[in-house]
């Protein structure tokens, strides 16, 4: 969460353990082997660090008992490092992170934290489903936290590699989390980068929004539900989230409307939409609901949205549009019981994506062929996108390792 690297070079790397284990980012990536580690060279670095003012709240004590026999972790590098190797389409994305495992598990989810939830929302003025969206999208509900050690991770991109500047500061809050009894040395795990805990804070993030909502004493992000939800909405309620304003809605566009010039961020009356002929996604005119809005087109010619301030609040968790419009529409299927999966108008593809099952089915299929890919686990990683690749060849098609449906039912086929 709350941490996508952007710069001028197209660098974006996603830190929650969920979107970079199962590359739900809307990239996937190529990856080099890790780098040989010089051992003092680390351990100079520690020292260093120990002295240098981004870690003056860290005792001595704290900083000798998590550092004085940590060794680096050379793996996270490649993670740091690894460079676009297609785009992933939107309509991939959505169909893995919002498929109908993940509204079912949101909705039993949603019934069973209802009376903290709707406290949650009073509070912050976040809507109870939208904490539940975020919960899903970020750790599948608390079953996707992440294994890596935050110290060690974090102590390793302090010294190594790029952006140590951004880690040593989140290596320095990791470390005060331990100190101040937050959370126990062993709890501490998450992705590569750094994000933990049910909703992947980073450990900066949990300063800034964390908060102890069932009153123990501790903000325990990663064993206390009520605790990680709470911190959630009080982080979007941090990122400027409007108490009864929706996230936005579908929208029907009105005939030969250009949108080329589609931008979140332009943001108009509804009123000004109103004129332009824009309607609600089923023909009803455009509700009040919102002040202002700006169009969303995630792919020309698929469906399109009105979206607020209340989805740049979303987007401000991982820094993509793609991302947030996965937890916004989660977000309503939890909260309209009858709703069913996806939008008005398809998106503009005769081969949509698969659903984390369907995932499973095709890698099961996979494993039939001889494939070596591990386990049947859902997750499309190296190796099956590997594998997918060869029955590309095989099949005469363009070899890009996609998971799509004409894939699936051609392997059903023969
Ligand atoms: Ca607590």
């Amino acid at each position: 969460m709350t941490c996508a690297f952007q710069s001028p070079l197209l660098f974006r790397v996603y830190c929650s353990t969920l979107l970079t284990a199962l590359t739900l980012t809307d990239t996937a990536y190529a990856q080099e082997p890790p780098p040989a580690l010089d051992a003092a060279q680390f351990r100079s670095c520690l020292n260093g660090l120990h002295r240098s003012s981004s870690f003056k709240a860290i005792t001595a004590d704290t900083f000798a008992r998590y550092t004085d026999t940590l060794a680096p972790d050379a793996t996270v590098l490649p993670l740091l490092n690894r460079q676009p190797e297609f785009t992933m389409p939107v309509w991939d994305y959505l169909a893995v992170l919002v498929d109908d495992e993940r509204v079912a598990d949101g909705r039993a989810a949603y019934a069973r934290w209802q009376p903290q939830l709707q406290q949650m929302a009073q509070q912050t003025g976040v809507a109870a489903n939208i904490i539940v969206g975020v919960w899903g999208v970020e750790s599948n509900f608390g079953q996707n936290l992440g294994g890596r050690s935050l110290v060690q991770s974090l102590a390793t991109l302090s010294c190594f590699g790029r952006r140590q500047s951004y880690f040593r500061g989140e290596f320095a809050a990791a470390l005060r989390i331990l100190q101040e009894g937050h959370i126990a040395p062993e709890k501490l795990t998450g992705s590569w980068a750094g994000a933990f805990g049910q909703t992947q804070f980073m450990p900066s993030t949990f300063f800034r929004s964390a908060v102890d909502f069932d009153g123990d004493g501790r903000r325990d992000i990663v064993d206390s539900v009520p605790d990680a939800l709470a911190s959630t909405a009080k982080f979007l309620q941090n990122a400027g989230y409007r108490r009864g304003e929706p996230w936005g809605f579908e929208v029907r566009l009105p005939p030969g409307f250009d949108t080329g010039g589609a931008s979140r961020k332009a943001k108009k009356s509804i009123n000004a939409w109103r004129r332009a002929g824009l309607t609600l996604a089923g023909g009803n005119p455009l509700p009040d609901s919102l002040p202002k809005a700006g169009l969303l087109v995630p792919a020309r010619g698929g469906p399109a949205f009105l979206v607020g301030r209340n989805f740049d609040a979303l987007y401000s968790y991982n820094a993509s549009e793609n991302y947030a419009l996965a937890i916004a529409h989660l977000s309503d299927l939890m909260a309209q019981p009858n709703a069913r999966l996806g939008f008005a108008t398809p998106w503009p593809t005769d081969d949509v994506g698969l659903s984390r099952a369907q995932n499973r089915e095709l890698q099961i299929l996979l494993l039939a062929r001889g494939h070596d890919i591990g386990s049947a686990d859902g997750m499309i990683g190296a190796k099956t996108r590997e594998a997918i690749k060869v029955e590309q060849q095989r099949l005469g098609w363009k070899a890009d390792g996609r998971a799509g449906q004409k894939l699936l039912r051609a392997l059903y086929g023969d």
